[in-house]
């Protein structure tokens, strides 16, 4: 039988890429049966939103998306679509692995390793107050002077349950990928109550995994110089929203950057899966942008969904292709286009 997946082409670069990918996805054998979603700036003249109502129940409804990149129109007042879309489907755990591979150009050769991100708390809530207005002021007051009168405040709000929730995510992650240790990374030697509080919640959750997955914790400007001089000890790295935006972007410029680094949004319920990079409008519609990012967004679909399989050959096709070097595109130093590299990764899966 065949799984029901909703596909979002999204925008820019994003219709190209998801035609190359599902077509991919279909050569590994394993029988899917799209059904297509539309969100971005395409759908938004034609419907007047970025996001309509059926694309969410349609995420909803079949509880797996794979989604291309979509642009966020700036000063139009619309938000980020892909934020929205992981608030309203509540997908709280961002999962970035990070891995190199032959070809890619790259200063290491060693890394494999995944970041999860907590996606609805911390500094990222959106709880900000201008400066001068009354409840910046309440706030200055209370703070018996430790705020500067003036100031714009920003709410770092972080839960026992979103914390519990996100570690016990890197941990289940990491015994289901036959993976051995769990960072935790937060600047709690500063924070003390909320990324203290991650560090409480993250021991206890470690505590039930103890002898199975090792657990340790770094501060956060110190995992960002060990992950540039020795990479290779990371294994699993959980961390807050804020921390672990950066973070991740730090660790796909360390494979080789944003052409191969792919991603997954889970929820209780739902999960979205989508490349780190955004729509590259400026190629829009050229057959340009590397399809690898999005491909491999799909393997970890295909994972999520048993085809362990299925997503082992596509990851090998992938590293062949970029391997040889012969059909890859511009940014890992080829001249093939995104539909020509698909090609030659299906013809790696025959
Ligand atoms: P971007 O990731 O779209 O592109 C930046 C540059 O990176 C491109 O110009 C290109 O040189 C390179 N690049 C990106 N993807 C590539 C690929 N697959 N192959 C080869 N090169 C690639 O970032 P941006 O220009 O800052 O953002 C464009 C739009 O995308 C913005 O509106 C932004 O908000 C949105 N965005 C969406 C998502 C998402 O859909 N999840 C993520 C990030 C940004």
């Amino acid at each position: 039988m065949a799984y029901k997946i909703t596909l979002v082409p999204g925008d820019g670069t994003g219709p190209e890429l998801a035609e190359v990918t599902a077509k991919v996805v279909e050569a590994t054998g394993v029988k899917i049966d799209w059904e297509i979603a539309h969100a971005g700036i395409d759908i938004m003249e034609k419907e007047g939103t970025p996001l309509p109502e059926s694309t969410l129940k349609s995420i909803a409804k079949n509880k797996v998306a794979l989604k291309g990149p979509i642009t966020t129109p700036i000063g139009t007042g619309f938000r980020s679509v892909n934020v929205a879309i992981r608030k309203e489907l509540d997908l709280y755990s961002c999962l970035r692995p990070c891995k190199t591979y032959v070809g890619v150009k790259s200063k290491y050769n060693n890394i494999d390793l995944v970041i999860v991100r907590e996606n609805t708390e911390d500094l990222y809530a959106g709880v900000e107050y201008p400066e001068n207005s009354e409840e910046a002021n309440k706030i200055i007051e209370i703070s018996n002077g430790k705020i500067r009168k003036e100031s714009a405040i920003s709410i770092k709000p972080m839960s026992v349950f979103g914390c519990e929730r996100i570690v016990r995510f890197a941990f289940d992650h990491a015994v289901k990928h036959n993976r051995k240790k769990v960072t935790a990374v937060t600047k709690a030697n500063i924070m003390k109550y909320t990324d203290g509080l991650f560090y409480k919640v993250a021991r206890e959750v470690a505590k039930e995994f103890e002898g199975k997955i090792e657990y340790e914790e770094r501060l956060i400007d110190n995992m960002c110089m060990q992950l540039v001089q020795k990479p290779e000890l990371y294994d699993v790295i959980v961390l807050p929203n804020l921390y672990g935006d950066i973070l991740s972007d730090l660790c796909a410029g360390l494979v080789g950057g944003l052409g191969v680094a792919p991603g997954a949004n889970h929820g209780k319920d739902c999960a979205v899966f989508e490349a780190v990079h955004g729509s590259a409008p400026k190629y829009k519609g050229l057959n340009k942008v590397n399809p690898t990012a999005l491909i491999l967004s799909a393997k970890l679909m295909l994972e999520h969904i048993g085809e362990i399989e299925a997503s082992k050959r596509l990851e090998k096709a992938v590293s062949d292709v970029i391997a040889e070097k012969k059909q890859v595109t511009y940014d890992l130093g080829g001249t093939a286009g995104t539909r020509e590299m698909g090609q030659a990764i299906i013809d790696k899966l025959k």
